[in-house]
C-alpha cells in the first residue's frame, strides 16, 4: 500500500498471469502459448515493415488488418474491431456494455472460468455473480437464462477446455438479445476444435466474439487480438478505445497479424498437429489412471485420484516441466497443461508416469 494510490488503486485485485522464467529451462507448458511457430510470413512482413515509417503513428483503424479480418470471417469490416491482444478487447467491452452501478443487475460468468473477469468487473465497478459449472465441469446455458447485466464466457471454457455445442450458444444469445444484455464470448481457443459463433453473428445484435492471435495464431508475443460484433457494439467499443488510446495496436503488430491471417493452410497444418499431440496425451494419462477433461483447445485439465495438485506440480517443476495449477475451489487437485511438441509431451508423459510410479518420492 502506498499513501499514493487513490482508493481505486488501493481496492485492486490485479491478475496474475502465469510464470516466464528466466533463470532456468523449463518445458513451458503453462501459459497456452502454441508450441510452433509462426507462419514464415509474418515474420518477413515484420521485417519489412521496420523502416522509416516507424516514424508515423499506426492506422488508429487497423483498416488493412480489419480488412483481411474481415474477408476471413465473411463480414463486414465495419464488425471488426481490433486490439492490443484480446484482453484489451474484453476489458474494453467491459466498460462499454455493463453497467456500473451498484443497484445494476450482476452480470454472469461461471465459477470456474478465465480469472481474468473477475478483476476487468471490479476494475469498472460492475457487479458480478458466478454460476457453479455442473459436476461434469460443463457450463449449463439454462442457468444463465435468468435476469443479469449480461454474460461473459469462454468457449471453450478455461481452464476446463470443455466446449460447448452452438446450438446451446446460440439459444442463449437469444434469449439476452430479448432481455437486451449484450453476451461476450470469448473465442480465444477456436481453432483447436470447437465450432466459432462467427458466421452467426449477424442474427444477433448482442453477441460479441473475441478472438486471439496468441494461441492459435503463435503470437502471443505481439499481441494482437479482434472482436466480431454487429456495427453497434463494434461502434460502442470503439468510444471506449479512443477515451483511452487511438493506437492500440502498433504497425509492426499491424503488418505481423495481417500476414499470418493470410495463411490459413499453414494454420491449420500446425493447429492439428496440437489437436493430435492433444488427443494422444489424453488417451495416455487416462490410461495412467488421471482423469482429463474432454478439450476442444490446446490445453488439458488433469487430476490424479490419489495424489494433490499442488504436489504433481512441484513434482513436474522439480524435473524442469512448468504447468499450470490454480489454488482455488474445485479445482485445486487439477493442472492446466498447455500441450508443447510432442518431444516436450513425451517428456512430459514419462515424468508422470515415474510420479504416479512412486508418489512417496514427489
Ligand atoms: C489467452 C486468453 C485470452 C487473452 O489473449 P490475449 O490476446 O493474449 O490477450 C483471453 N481469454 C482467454 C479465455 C484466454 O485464455
Amino acid at each position: 500500500m502506498s499513501l499514493y494510490w487513490n482508493s481505486r488503486t488501493k481496492n485492486l485485485s490485479p491478475y496474475v498471469p502465469g510464470e516466464q522464467p528466466k533463470d532456468r529451462q523449463f518445458i513451458k507448458l503453462n501459459t497456452n502459448e502454441n508450441p510452433y511457430p509462426p507462419s514464415p510470413r509474418v515474420i518477413e512482413a515484420i521485417q519489412k515493415a521496420v523502416n522509416d515509417s516507424l516514424r508515423l503513428y499506426p492506422d488508429p483503424e487497423c483498416t488493412v488488418f480489419r480488412e483481411a479480418i474481415a474477408a476471413y470471417c465473411r463480414v463486414r469490416p465495419e464488425q471488426v474491431f481490433t486490439g492490443n491482444g484480446s484482453d484489451e478487447i474484453l476489458a474494453f467491452a467491459f466498460a462499454a456494455f455493463f453497467e456500473n452501478s451498484s443497484r445494476a443487475k450482476p452480470i454472469l460468468f461461471p465459477d470456474i472460468t478465465y480469472s481474468f473477469y473477475p478483476v476487468y468487473a471490479r476494475f469498472w465497478d460492475i457487479p458480478y455473480r458466478t454460476i457453479p459449472l455442473n459436476d461434469n465441469f460443463f457450463i449449463n446455458t439454462a442457468e444463465y437464462t435468468i435476469p443479469s447485466g449480461g454474460v461473459v464466457f469462454p468457449n471453450p471454457n478455461a481452464p476446463t477446455g470443455i466446449a460447448l455445442p452452438l446450438n446451446d450458444i446460440l439459444s442463449l444469445a437469444e434469449y439476452l438479445e430479448k432481455t437486451k444484455n449484450v453476451f461476450i464470448l470469448d473465442e480465444a481457443y477456436t481453432g483447436f476444435g470447437a465450432d466459432s459463433a462467427v458466421p452467426h453473428i449477424v442474427d444477433y445484435p448482442n453477441l460479441l466474439s473475441v478472438h486471439t492471435l496468441s494461441k492459435s495464431g503463435s503470437l502471443a508475443g505481439l499481441r494482437a487480438g479482434f472482436a466480431i460484433g454487429s456495427v453497434e457494439l463494434i461502434e460502442g467499443l470503439r468510444r471506449v478505445r479512443d477515451s483511452f488510446n487511438s493506437y492500440t495496436v502498433d504497425r509492426l503488430a499491424l503488418a505481423g497479424a495481417t500476414a499470418a491471417l493470410s495463411d490459413p493452410f499453414y494454420y491449420n497444418e500446425i493447429n492439428s498437429r496440437v489437436v493430435r499431440t492433444r488427443e494422444r496425451v489424453t488417451e495416455a494419462l487416462r490410461i495412467m489412471g488421471f482423469t482429463v477433461l474432454p478439450s476442444a483447445a490446446n490445453f488439458i485439465f488433469m487430476k490424479s485420484l490419489n495424489i494433490n495438485g499442488s504436489d504433481i506440480f512441484s513434482a513436474l517443476r522439480e524435473k524442469g516441466i512448468l504447468v499450470r495449477h490454480f489454488n482455488k475451489e474445485r479445482i485445486s487437485d487439477f493442472l492446466r497443461i498447455s500441450m508443447g511438441t510432442d518431444d516436450d509431451m513425451d517428456v512430459f508423459l514419462d515424468a508422470c508416469s515415474s510420479i504416479v510410479a512412486d508418489p512417496q518420492r514427489t
